[in-house]
């Protein structure tokens, strides 16, 4: 072999060491913590409490934690104090702060006084009518923001259909929210003693709108007394916090490929923390509990949710023809008229815009189902176009999901 060939099979080699070394070294360095409501919206009303005050707590506690253990974590809250923010922002705080993870506190609420305990969400297909509950109940706080028909497309937060379409979303980043949603609850049943009733799937808008894994944390209902008085005591929140933050320092583990059992051995604020009297009295009723495993409550991810590693969001078959429905994904919408062709629009592929109630509207792609739109989407998100959507058509005019569907069952 002559110098200057081993000198390129060498720089081969080089490179793709470097590139291995790319793949592997994943980070979780980003976290945005979401206390779920806020100002005029209270979020559930408990007997002695209001949701909005109670998320906030467990989220400032769990700043602490991680900024007191994982050094090399930036941890971004998308509210510090009492006031009130729309659901797309807070997706879109996490979008643009290229959050590795995004975690929504919230607390439960139920007509009866009976449940109690904890359930993490990821987005998915609810698969039960009391999970659908809770991501409307959850989802209802955008009836609170100004414009919601706008930056949500409509979406009626009462309408079962709706939920579903938007459930169709996240999946791109459907296993490590599963991952990490599944440790949480993990940590809430080992170290805290705590009910849980399990990892579940639904519709929430505020993990829609964010491009990276993403859950939704239920941590008790204020509707159950023993809950509530848990979730109102510092010394509940604090509990609440570390089983959280120690199921993030396991994902972040896991991710990194480090072991978390190894470092930290003494967490700063609490170790080990002794579970309350509120927890120990509801563990008396965990007699008659009835077990959710965390799979039951899985949708088998084959069935209607889009597989991002199956299709292709980078060369999606486009179809022609108008007869059938088509679907776009509709990335940019502006009061001024732009060329389709322009430089601005370098990154994205067959634009394409019509004009509705004084917007122009700009579109990506053209496809013949919601999967493949879907996909794509998730593309374009990643390029930075954090609020795109899926829109149909039908003969060039926008329809409805609900027309979109009857005309594709005829
Ligand atoms: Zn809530």
């Amino acid at each position: 072999m002559s110098g200057k060939r081993k000198l390129r099979v060498f720089g081969i080699l080089f490179i793709l060491l470097l590139t291995g070394f790319m793949v592997s070294a994943q980070k979780v360095n980003t976290v945005v913590l979401d206390a779920g409501h806020g100002g005029h919206d209270t979020g559930a009303l408990g007997k002695h409490s209001r949701e909005k005050d109670i998320t906030l707590a467990i989220v400032l506690k769990l700043r602490n934690y991680i900024n007191e253990n994982l050094k090399d974590v930036k941890v971004i809250l998308t509210r510090d104090n009492d006031e009130f923010i729309e659901l797309y922002r807070r997706a879109r705080i996490a979008n643009e702060n290229k959050a590795d993870i995004f975690i929504s506190i919230h607390c439960n609420s139920n007509p009866s006084s009976v449940p109690y305990g904890t359930e993490t969400y990821v987005m998915g297909l609810h698969k039960s009518g009391a999970n659908l509950a809770v991501a409307k109940a959850e989802n209802a706080a955008i009836l609170l923001e100004d414009d919601y028909v706008e930056q949500y497309d409509g979406f009626d937060p009462n309408s079962a259909e709706g939920n579903i379409f938007f459930s169709m979303m996240q999946n791109a980043f459907l296993d490590k929210s599963l991952d990490f949603a599944g440790r949480v609850e993990k940590q809430f049943k080992e170290k805290l003693n705590f009910l849980d009733r399990g990892v579940k799937q639904a519709g929430f808008l505020v993990l829609y709108k964010t491009a990276m894994p993403g859950v939704l944390i239920e941590t008790g209902f204020l509707s159950n007394a023993k809950d509530e008085k848990f979730l109102l005591s510092d010394r509940g929140q604090e509990q609440m916090a570390y089983a959280i933050f120690k199921a993030f320092r396991e994902y972040k583990g896991t991710i990194e490929k480090w072991n978390p059992s190894l470092l930290n051995k003494e967490d700063t604020l609490l170790s080990n923390p002794k579970p309350s009297k509120a927890v120990t009295e509801n563990l008396k009723a965990k007699a008659s509990k009835q077990k959710e495993s965390v799979t039951s409550n899985i949708e088998p991810s084959d069935s209607e949710v889009p597989q991002a590693s199956k299709t292709t969001p980078n060369s999606p078959p486009a179809i022609e023809g108008t007869e059938e429905v088509i679907y776009r994904v509709q990335f940019m919408s502006s009061p001024k008229d732009k060329q389709i062709d322009s430089p601005e629009f370098s990154k994205v592929k067959d634009v394409w815009k019509y004009f509705q109630n004084g917007l122009y509207k700009f579109t990506a792609g053209k496809f013949d189902s919601i999967k493949l739109a879907s996909a794509y989407r998730l593309d374009l998100v990643g390029k930075g176009y954090a609020d795109a959507f899926v829109v149909p058509f039908y003969q060039e005019k926008r329809i409805t999901l609900e027309e979109a569907r009857r005309l594709a069952g005829k």
